[in-house]
């Protein structure tokens, strides 16, 4: 009676292991899972150096795991190699779904045909995986409204509607192998561009090239670099009024390289500086007057629409979308499903970050 098989011990001792949110071992997990329920999802995570990658993996863990799957989540620390041996390593431990938010977007062909091979099915978390058919579905924001959002904060905080200016403006982007830097920034220059066009806007440095304004892994010291190297030979004389940033990281970069000159100083103030995520460093920066707005994107929504979609595919049903025309990875449209971000600064961040519950007043101080 008292005797248990060393099979239940395996897969109890893997559940366990499982529901500490670590690495299950995969023993006795997907291959006797059974239907979906209780068996093996791998979750690639890019980095644990943004505070958002680590909300979203752990959001997604405890939803999936509330359901009743195994989670296996990692971070690949930015380094695509890792990511790689990562998801190839949740192959082998069988899992049945790969949640991706790959960090060089073209670079999973391969581990994704096996996964293929393996009859695994695959969604695109946050950012689209491209060059490969084998992914299913993409959870995200609308990423180009985020990009719209950003540059509309500075156009309405510089009253260019009305016809105030001419004002200097920096550009910054994402990562180039990141297919949302792009979008981001599309949908800033859609905004920005009739301006800068109408000499309302002047980007002194000349540089305005996706290419030219790009961060490669969305790095802030890169963009703090960048910044100083633009001060220094652009705005001796000159004073700099905006500066569209893409993601918080970045910001904070930017503000450091602004102070550094005297910018926030009496008779210097800052100028606009945008941001994306909400980090907590950067809303800290928003409320002591320094980063000047940010994008919120609620990571306990986007988890909740991956899991969704997840569920549904192991299930064999169609999970909701609501974009099949925008997100071509190369070979594919990937059905996507795109939650709204919303634009923070110091005028709402209490409504929309400490009453919804991202944030404690406290965690502000
Ligand atoms: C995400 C942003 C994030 C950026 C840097 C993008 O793919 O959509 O939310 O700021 O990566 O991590």
């Amino acid at each position: 009676m008292r005797r248990i098989s060393t099979g239940v011990v395996v897969a109890v001792l893997g559940l366990a292991l499982a529901a500490c949110g670590q690495s299950s071992n995969g023993v006795g997990s997907a291959a006797d899972a059974g239907d979906a329920k209780g068996g093996l999802v791998g979750i690639a995570m890019p980095t644990k150096s943004s505070e958002r990658w680590i909300n979203d993996g752990a959001n997604m863990v405890k939803q999936f795991q509330a359901k009743g799957y195994k989670t296996d989540l990692q971070y690949g620390d930015n380094v695509v190699e890792n990511q790689v041996a990562q998801i190839e390593n949740m192959i082998t431990k069988g899992a049945k779904l790969l949640v991706i938010a790959p960090i060089d977007g073209s670079s999973l062909s391969d581990v994704l045909q096996k996964a293929a091979d393996a009859k695994i099915r695959v969604i695109s978390y946050d950012r689209l995986i491209r060059g490969t058919t084998n992914v299913d579905y993409y959870a995200t924001f609308d990423n180009y409204k985020v990009g719209v959002m950003q540059a509309s904060y500075i156009t309405d905080r510089l009253g260019l509607k009305d016809g105030k200016g001419p004002f200097n403006i920096e550009l910054f982007a994402g990562s180039p192998d990141d297919n949302n830097a792009g979008f981001f920034y599309k949908g800033a220059m859609s905004v920005l561009k009739p301006y800068i066009d109408g000499k309302q806007l002047v980007v002194k440095s000349g540089q305005t090239e996706f290419t030219q304004v790009a961060t490669l892994r969305w790095d802030g010291g890169v963009a703090q670099s960048r910044m100083d190297n633009l001060l220094s030979k652009a705005y001796t004389s000159a004073t700099v009024d905006a500066v569209l940033s893409p993601y918080d990281g970045i910001s904070i970069g930017i503000v450091s390289s602004l102070k550094g000159v005297g910018y926030g100083g009496a008779n210097k103030p800052l100028p606009v500086v945008t941001g994306q995520d909400a980090e907590l460093a950067s809303v800290k920066s928003i409320i002591a007057g320094e980063q000047t707005q940010t994008v919120y994107k609620d990571t306990r929504e986007l988890a909740k629409v991956a899991v969704q979609m997840g569920d549904a595919v192991l299930n064999g049903h169609q999970p909701e979308v609501n974009d099949t025309k925008q997100y071509d990875n190369g070979t594919k449209v990937v059905p996507a499903y795109l939650l709204q971000p919303v634009s923070v600064d110091k005028g709402n961040y209490q409504k929309l970050l400490v009453e919804s519950g991202q944030y404690s007043a406290d965690q502000l101080k």
